[in-house]
């Protein structure tokens, strides 16, 4: 069984409510950090890597210049513009290179190749509580976020080969290739939305990607009385569209505490925010029959 964590854009919470369930779910679940260009799950616990593997997800083309001719062919094919000219030959931008072929295609000299690049590393942490979570980095600029994303959701799939384990998934933000990445496949999502116009925007086209992978969906919305008006028409919405407001977080100061001291949210007993969290997690799982 797999639950991922959504939102439509970032800095809705989402991390906050996926730490919280990190910590709450049996240490048998299985954790992925699909945001691989600024991973921060791990950062809530006392985790050990216990394996690193490089991932090359694009080519760059290199040239020669031994070979190189001098012709300019290659730099008038390329639209990414990644092609130099030096004073006797010309110089591949390995930054603005799209590793397309087209380069190599059209030199009449046989003096590019295209190599495979170091874009990042899967790694393999274990938790404080021996639970087991897939994640990744993907260095700057890098290109493949939605193939790593594959590969560490691979990885906790084959950590479940009996399928009796529970696999949370913090999705990427957004609505992009790499959030396709994150949910297909899944059997269960919690939107995680805001009360503000731009997030109930996002959370809209979030839920429509959802149901177009058939992921069955609940809401969760955060900071939900700082606009109990904004709240009102997300409900509304989830009412008209068969939606499940799973749960409604209030403002709580306790997050920045939580944050700051790198702790998820709910082992600090005082946090309103965090006690939601915890019923909205017996809710979920009620809802998911684990
Ligand atoms: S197409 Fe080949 S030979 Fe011509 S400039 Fe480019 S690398 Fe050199
Ligand atoms: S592989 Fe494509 S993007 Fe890279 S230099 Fe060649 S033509 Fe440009």
């Amino acid at each position: 069984m797999q639950l991922v964590i959504l939102s439509g854009k970032g800095g809705t919470g989402k991390t906050t409510i996926v730490s919280c369930f990190a910590y709450l779910a049996d240490p048998s679940s299985i954790k992925v950090d699909c945001d691989v260009d600024a991973s921060n799950l791990h950062l809530m616990f006392n985790g050990k890597d216990i394996e690193e593997q490089a991932f090359t997800g694009s080519k760059k083309a290199i040239i020669d210049p031994n070979k190189c001719i001098n012709c300019g062919l290659c730099s008038d094919v390329c639209r990414f513009d990644a092609i130099d000219k030096r004073e006797s030959y010309y110089e591949v931008n390995e930054l603005r290179c799209e590793g397309c072929n087209a380069c190599r295609v059209v030199c009449p000299a046989d003096a590019i190749t295209l190599e495979e690049e170091d874009s990042g590393k899967k790694i393999l942490t274990v938790l404080e509580d021996d639970s087991y979570l897939s994640r990744a980095s993907l260095y700057p600029g890098a290109d493949g976020s939605g193939k790593l994303i594959s590969e560490i959701r691979k990885v906790s799939l084959e950590l479940n080969k009996e399928k009796n384990k529970l696999i949370i998934i913090d999705g990427s933000p957004g609505i992009g290739c790499p959030v396709m990445s994150s949910i297909t496949g899944v059997e269960y999502g919690l939107l995680v939305t805001e009360p503000t116009q731009s997030g109930f925007e996002d959370f809209i086209r979030a839920y429509e990607l959802t149901k177009h992978f058939r992921v069955k969906s609940f809401v969760a919305i955060n900071k939900y009385d700082l606009n109990y008006e904004m709240s009102e028409k997300i409900e509304e919405y989830c009412n008209e569209e068969g939606i499940k407001v799973i749960g409604k977080i209030p403002y709580d100061s306790v997050v920045n505490k939580s944050n700051f001291e790198s702790k998820p949210l709910v082992m600090y007993n005082e946090s309103i925010a965090g006690n939601e969290i915890k019923k909205m997690w017996d809710l979920l799982k009620i809802e998911m029959g684990v």
